[in-house]
């Protein structure tokens, strides 16, 4: 999970993957919800709250956690007095076209499927009452387009492909910007039938977002790119159709490695079968190096060692570090077993720093990257290797 604070207060909660097996009762594992409440405000009614979260494609490990830690609903069925822990999202950001593409090969998990069903009855609202009877709770912004028009008669809340968000909340007040990348737009017609199934699958919808965060009144202090679990056929297609005139769009400060140092986000080799001969895709690596000075990346995911299957790979690793530098490439469950606490960077007008400490309390604009420490287990998706 990562979590964007705004200079206002704000925060934007990207991804959850938050397991049963952290929620207390083991004491070998960290209590990741109960971290993420305590750097959550709550509103009037003592409620947790968002103000806007985005599950960038429905696969266990970014959307576990949503049941059993976020009221879902209208507002007016919040547990009572006694149940105050559920964090309420003020915003939704979701793309239909992961959900639809997931739908033709893969089973949802039941956190994604709550998620949906969550989706739907905030867009159903807003097709009922429009903007000004959707408040706080009910709100939902769709990123990307729906297929066969189904998002025609909603544009007011859809966020195209290359466009900028610029609200959480709907609260404009010029605090950050961050521009849909991707789910990227395919025509099947144009594509060939073997990669047009890969372009196709889940992971490769996940949402792409490039955030520029305001910190001490500064515009643009610090950018974050988040790219889901998106592979190299996306990174090689965004460098295309962007190299000529935005590669700035791809330009970033911090990064969270896609799939999790996955090596096939920057390559079309398989290392099973060709080990160090392996090539980088030139076109994935442009898109996934263009780093503004002392810029960090961040793997979210298990220990990075030679033996250990990918996602994380070591050769993916050595290429970030290429990319950017040894000390400032991280992975969190490294980090975590050093500091036993997440990855934080605090932004100033200069830029984001990486915090070595715990951070005060209180802190202006900050990202916070976290994997749930626990031992070593096979991530959910291997990716062909
Ligand atoms: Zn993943």
């Amino acid at each position: 999970m990562a979590l964007v604070t705004l200079d206002n207060g704000q925060n934007i909660l990207i991804d959850i993957n938050i397991r049963a097996s952290a929620d207390g009762e083991d004491e070998d594992v960290h209590d990741v919800a109960q971290d993420l409440k305590d750097r959550l405000p709550r509103d009037d009614e003592d409620r947790p709250y968002v103000d806007a979260f985005l599950v960038s494609h429905p696969d266990a490990d970014h959307v576990s956690g949503l049941r059993n830690h976020f009221h879902l609903g209208a507002l007016d069925e919040y547990p009572d007095e006694e149940d105050k822990d559920r964090i309420v999202i003020r915003e939704m950001w979701s793309s239909p076209i992961v959900f639809r593409r997931a739908n033709s090969q893969h089973k949802l998990c039941d956190d994604a499927k709550a998620w949906a069903t969550e989706a739907r009855r905030r867009v159903n609202l807003f097709k009922e009452k429009g903007m000004d009877g959707t408040d706080s709770g009910d709100r939902i912004l769709i990123l990307g387009k729906d297929r066969d028009g189904k998002t025609d008669d909603i544009m007011d809340i859809v966020v195209l492909q290359d466009e900028l968000i610029t609200a959480a909340n709907r609260e404009e007040d010029g605090q950050f910007e961050a521009r849909l990348l991707a789910p990227i737009y395919i025509d099947p017609d144009q594509e060939d039938a073997e990669e047009l199934i890969d372009l196709l699958s889940k992971n490769n919808s996940s949402v792409i977002l490039r955030f520029a965060i305001m910190a001490d009144g500064t515009e643009d202090a610090c950018r974050f790119l988040s790219g889901g679990d998106a592979s190299v056929a996306i990174w090689d297609r965004l460098w295309q159709r962007h190299k000529d005139s935005n590669s700035d769009w791809l330009s970033y400060d911090v990064m969270e490695t896609p799939h999790h140092c996955s090596w096939r986000t920057l390559s079309h080799d398989r290392w099973s079968e060709m080990g160090e001969d392996v090539k980088v895709s030139p076109d994935a690596r442009n898109a996934l190096s263009q780093c503004r000075e002392g810029a960090h990346i961040v793997a979210s995911s298990n220990p990075i060692k030679k033996e250990e299957p990918n996602p994380p790979h070591e050769r993916a690793k050595r290429e970030y570090v290429s990319i950017t530098s040894a000390d400032r490439f991280h992975c969190t469950e490294e980090f975590w077993e050093k500091n036993s606490r997440p990855i934080e960077f605090t932004i100033s007008h200069q830029g984001p720093s990486f915090s070595h400490r715990v951070a005060a309390k209180k802190v202006a604009a900050a990202i916070g990257i976290s994997a749930i420490p626990t031992v070593a287990r096979g991530h959910g998706s291997r990716d062909g290797e």
